[in-house]
């Protein structure tokens, strides 16, 4: 049976995993990039504490020795359903069963001025980018004698309070504190700031009040203005606008506000549900389809009881629908009923700041160091590679014990 998985993410890589070694199942995986990525820890390289190449892991690497499991490297153009075939900026594949597991991407709801300026964290690319962006701004920081542009170039606003948002404002506002004392000491005496804005009248979200008020007390602690119940509405000549009329010159402003969920040119429109993303039924299968499946971010499912209104887009989520799939997938080649799909909520975290994070579990909440070394326990284990866990635990306790982390470069690609 040719399965073709569109999308290496925790989704279709989970999927393609637990088809790996089952000759019945003939298996390309097709992404874009050569490599799978752990988004959690994005935030980590643009703020200079991890190596890029420490949440990344080559997929031709991974399927070394898995004889059904194949990679294709292309983007997806069309789905021609009539035909069982897709069409990639790299040829044309041919499938018995097609899986979608494309993700999100960024979601800068219609704001021009922003999708234009603001710098997004989704990709590799858009981490390394935002490294550059800080790090070049510094550097102009010095150079400038006017005061009113030394404050702007080192102003950073964070839109959006859920863990992205929260995350990246702790980590910038604890590195910025050392990297001026230690390397830009021209810029001590500057009057910067910066700002999380937030559009919810809580931080975090989905999590518990507990962990809002929380996360609200430490970044308050480290000098993070958050501003609640306010909306980033443009960002336009380095200032950005916000729905309360007030406006900050800023630099840098980060975008983590929503995701919209990838377009799938070539499927029916009524397929396609709230947020973009495509509709599903208990068994991931496509809504009017007979043989496309869509799981992770991408997919719509309202038919497990405890998430009427579909699931959230977390890793865990995406997870388990590629284990379910490649169970149903199996039962479905030897003639058994398939399972529905239902979530098993093992709890939620954020980091916000050295030694001090958040802990949501089904029936209890922590905090401070203990649910500091759980989150980071918890997000060393599902990193693809021991050698990449390795990296990892050393970057983190080399940045950590120094408070000096070591990858402050400026890397521009030759254009
Ligand atoms: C900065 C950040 C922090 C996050 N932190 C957390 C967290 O702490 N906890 C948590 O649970 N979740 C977190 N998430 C959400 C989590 O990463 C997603 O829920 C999860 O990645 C969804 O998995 P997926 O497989 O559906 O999609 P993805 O992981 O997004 O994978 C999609 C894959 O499809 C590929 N692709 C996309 N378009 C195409 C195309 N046209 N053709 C071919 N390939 C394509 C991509 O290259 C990618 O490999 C975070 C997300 C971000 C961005």
């Amino acid at each position: 049976m040719k399965i073709v998985i569109i999308g290496g993410g925790f989704a279709g890589l989970n999927l393609a995993k637990h088809l790996a070694g089952n000759p019945i199942f003939n298996v390309t995986l097709v992404d874009k990039n050569n490599y799978h990525l752990f988004p959690p820890l994005l935030y980590q390289v643009s703020t200079a504490f991890i190596e890029a190449s420490n949440i990344t892991y080559p997929f031709r690497r991974m399927f070394q020795y898995k004889e059904n499991l194949r990679f294709h490297l292309g983007e997806l153009k069309e789905v021609v359903a009539s035909d069982n075939k897709i069409k990639t900026s790299n040829g044309d594949l041919s499938y018995d069963i097609l899986v979608l597991a494309m993700g999100t991407e960024t979601n800068y709801f219609g704001l021009e001025s922003i999708e234009k300026h603001a710098l997004p964290l989704k990709t590799i690319d858009d981490a390394i980018h935002l490294r550059n962006h800080l790090l070049l701004n510094a550097e102009k920081a010095v150079r400038t004698n006017d005061p009113v542009d030394k404050c702007r170039l080192q102003n950073i606003v964070i839109s959006g309070g859920g863990p992205t948002g929260v995350e990246v404002s702790g980590m910038l506002a604890e590195m910025i504190q050392s990297l001026i004392n230690k390397d830009y000491p021209e810029l001590k005496e500057a009057d910067a700031n910066i700002y999380l804005i937030s559009s919810g009248n809580a931080l975090l979200g989905p999590m518990s009040k507990k962990s809002q008020a929380e996360a609200y007390k430490v970044l308050d602690k480290l000098g993070v203005q958050v501003k609640l119940n306010t909306a980033v509405k443009g960002y336009i000549n380095g200032d950005v606008h916000l729905s309360n009329g007030g406006c900050i010159p800023a630099a840098t402003l980060v975008w983590t506000s929503g995701v919209i969920a990838r377009q799938v040119p070539g499927l029916p429109n009524d397929c396609i549900g709230r947020g973009n993303r495509i509709i599903v039924d208990e068994f991931n299968k496509v809504k009017g389809a007979e043989n496309i499946f869509a799981i992770g971010d991408q997919c719509l499912q309202t038919t497990d009881a405890d998430y009427p209104n579909g699931h959230p887009q977390l890793a865990q989520v995406a997870i388990q629908q590629g284990f379910c799939l490649a169970s149903n997938l199996k039962r479905l080649h030897s003639g058994q009923v398939l399972k529905p799909f239902k979530y098993k909520n093992k709890g939620s975290m954020a980091i916000i700041s050295k030694y001090k994070a958040v802990v949501d579990l089904p029936k209890a909440f922590f905090k401070g160091l203990p649910a500091w070394l759980v989150w980071l326990f918890v997000h060393i284990i599902p990193i693809v590679g021991f050698g990449n866990k390795v990296k990892l635990a050393y970057n983190w306790f080399l940045s950590l014990m120094t408070n000096d982390p070591a990858l402050r470069l400026i890397i521009r690609p030759k254009k």
